[in-house]
Parts: structure tokens; sequence; C-alpha cells
């Protein structure tokens, strides 16, 4: 799948009817998972169903002028959050789930890891994190169609609405030329609304595979605070700490908003101001990101990086908004796209260990967190911390790969053959992952 993203072009009216649609698709979203609680909706057909059931109800004229298949596609997003939490219920992701009786997997209080007293505090403070919630008024929404519902113009310039909204035609402002493809190969066009304005988004069925010359080079990936990354050879690339850069200018409006009014004018234009700016932080950001996942792919045969829970770590106030600032989350996904395209393969590794091994004979060598050098009383090897730990990111995805070949889901089995060392010696996982980038 191509998505392209094209700004929308109409009149202040015709952004309030998409503002409709958009709410719109909210209410059948939370309705759908209203009846899920409500035992109404148990299967992914039950919720199409309850599509028709809500258009016909005369209490919410609104759910008829939705396009049919855009009430679908809402409910679907339901049903995919709430398959997500069974999937969680079943996989027994720690603090990921709330124990829910209504569960089809018998997903139970039993499955709650020992540890964890099922009335205690432990289950008050880890909320329903995955637990379905419904969706509130955010600037930051959309609205999906499918095949219908839209059309485009013979120009492909302008693109029209034709369900009951009648939000009417839009002119298309953006860099990519839609002649390219054929109309059928665009499944769903997405409403998406911003701080700055009404985009469209086309999601085209097209894969995107490019040839690649093989370059001989398999690179593990350490990711850092002081350096975005260090691979396996010792080169570093520095963070580019947009946000610090950004961070005074957001300060300064966020006080600015603070000091409005609530309700008042003024405070809607300064939540957008605000948003405009928090808008190109995260557009660069995910730009230099973007280019520096396909340089990577493009100048390797392999890539390993660490599987890091990067919502764990935000937990930890310090590091938070360096470790947001610095978003290795949005360059694993631009790894994993760009390695399907190039076809190079993208392993994910348990974190464990990696800092504290030896690369050279797998010995441990305990450092303190300002210890930048690793130097093994083993055997006497010496390097830069960080390129021993991308060693044995390498080190590890390769084991790992040899050991699950024919098997799908690589990374889930990265727990399984952890590495067999005296754990006594070391500290224990979350304490070490939250002090390392320091
Ligand atoms: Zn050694």
């Amino acid at each position: 799948m191509i998505v392209f993203e094209a700004k929308l072009e109409g009149t202040q009216e015709q952004y309030g009817r998409l503002d409709q649609a958009i709410r719109t698709g909210r209410f059948v979203r939370n309705s759908v998972i209203r009846a899920w609680l409500d035992k109404e909706v148990k299967s992914r057909n039950d919720a199409y169903k309850y599509c028709k059931v809500l258009a016909d109800n005369p209490e919410f004229p609104w759910a008829k002028k939705l396009n049919s298949m855009a009430r679908q596609a809402h409910a679907e997003r339901a049903w995919a959050s709430i398959e997500r939490f069974y999937r969680n219920c079943r996989a027994k992701i720690k603090g990921k789930k709330r124990c829910d009786p209504a569960s089809p997997s018998g997903a139970n209080a039993s499955s709650f890891k020992s540890g964890n007293p099922p009335n205690g505090l432990a289950w008050e403070r880890a909320p329903r994190q995955g637990f379905p919630k419904f969706a509130k008024y955010k600037v930051r929404a959309s609205v999906e169609y499918k095949t219908s519902g839209w059309k485009l113009s013979e120009s492909r310039r302008y693109l029209k609405f034709t369900d009951g909204f009648k939000a009417g035609n839009f002119k298309l402002w953006g860099s990519r030329d839609l002649h390219f493809y054929q109309l059928a190969q665009i499944k769903r066009v997405r409403v998406v609304r911003r701080h700055d304005g009404y985009y469209a988004q086309f999601l085209i069925d097209e894969e995107r595979r490019i040839e690649k010359e093989l370059t001989g080079v398999q690179r593990g990936l350490d990711v850092g605070l002081n350096h975005f990354y260090t691979d396996n050879f010792g080169e570093k690339v520095d963070n580019p700490r947009f946000l610090r850069k950004d961070e005074r200018k957001l300060q300064k409006l966020q006080r600015r908003l603070s000091r409005t009014q609530k309700g008042s004018k003024n405070r809607a234009k300064a939540r957008n101001r605000l948003g405009r700016a928090h808008l190109l932080v995260s557009r660069r950001r995910n730009d230099w990101v973007c280019k520096l996942a396909q340089h990577v792919i493009r100048s390797s045969d392999l890539i390993a990086v660490e599987n890091l829970k990067v919502r764990n770590m935000v937990k930890n106030h310090k590091l938070a908004k360096s470790i947001n600032d610095v978003s290795w989350y949005r360059f694993r996904e631009w790894l994993e796209y760009f390695g399907a395209v190039y076809g190079v393969p993208v392993i994910a590794v348990n974190p464990s260990y990696t800092s504290i091994k030896c690369s050279n004979c797998g010995e441990p060598v305990v450092k303190t967190l300002s210890t930048r050098t690793h130097s093994c009383h083993t055997c006497g090897y010496v390097a830069d911390r960080d390129e021993n730990a991308a060693k044995n990111i390498l080190h590890t995805s390769l084991k790992q790969l040899s050991d699950t070949v024919g098997r799908t889901e690589i990374h889930n089995a990265s727990g399984e053959n952890d590495l067999c060392l005296d754990v006594e010696t070391q500290p224990s996982k979350p304490t070490r992952r939250k002090r390392k980038p320091l």
C-alpha cells in the first residue's frame, strides 16, 4: 500500500461538513464499542450489521448521512481495537489489558502475572491500556471512505464527496500525481483534519519494490541519547534535537495558551498556533528520520535493532522529552517500511545484556552508565560502549535468525532464546533499560 496525501482546498462551510462526517465516523466507532460492552456485538460481522442498526435509528439522523461503506470502515476501526485487546489478553502482555469476563479467549484474572495482585494497586494503576476506549474530540481526527462516497474529477485535481453530508468539490493541493495509478487501485480515501487544515489521503494498492545492489554489510544499531545511533562499525549519527531547538518557541506558545480564558476566541487561536508549531516540529523530525532510515537500509543487507519498549521508557520523566524527541519509534517504522521496499530484513532483538556482554568473547563486563568505553578483563577487547552494544545486537539477531528460520514472528521469539548469562551478576532488566541512555 502506498499513501498519497493532498491538502483539500474548499470553503469554511465545506470544512464544516467534513467536520460533521468526521464526528459521525467517531460516533459509529464509539457506538460499536458501546454495543460490544453491552454484548450486542460479538464479532466483526455483528459490528458490520450494527452499522445498519445505527443508520436506521431515527434518533441518529446523522448516521445515515455518512456513506454506508464509510460507516463500515469505522466499525472496522472499532473492531480492530477490540481485537487488539483480545490479542493482548491471549498473549498475556503485562499491563496492556484489563481483566474482562466478556473475553472469549478465557483471559481472566489468572492471566495476570503471579506477581501482580489482581485487586491490589498494581491493577488500579496499570490502567486500561489496550482496553478499547471511547474516542474523544481531537483536532487531529479523520473519516475514512472506502471505494464509494467520493469521486475524483477527470483531471484528478478535484475530489468530490458524494455522501449525505454533501461536502462537495475540493481542490487537491499536493506534489503527487494521481494519474500514475488506476482508479481501481485507490482502495480508501481518508480525510484527515489537522491544526493547519484538511487533507485527503489516498491508499493505493501498489507494492513498492526496488532492486538494490548487495552491499555485503550487516548492520546492528544501538540507539542512545548521546547519539541517535551507533552501528557495529563504530559509525555514529548525531541527534538532531529538533524539539530542543523549537522548545523555547513551543514553551512560549504554551504559556500564551494558558494565559487565555477558557472558551474564548483568543484561546482557540492560541491553541491553533501551538498545534501548528507542534506540526512543524513533527514534520521536520519525521522527514529527517525517514531519510536516515532509507539511507541505512540502502547501505545494508541486514539490519538489527533493539526491540525497545518506547512507551515504558517514556514513563521515566527526565528522559521522556529526549526520547520522544529523537523519535526512535518512527525510525523503526521507517526502517521496516524501507526494509520491505528494498528487501532488507529488519530484525528486532531483545535488548537485555547488549551493553554488558563483551562482543568479542561473550563474558559480561558490568559498567556504570558513565563508562563510555568497553574494556574486557577476560580477552582484553577494547571498544566504544555503544559500538560493543551494536555488535551484540547484530550477533543476537543473526543467532535469532538461524534459530527461527521458518517462523514468521521473529521478534516474539526473542524472549525465549535469551543469552545465558549469570543472572545474579546482572542488574535487573527494567532498571538497566531506564538508566542506560543517560
Ligand atoms: Zn571479552
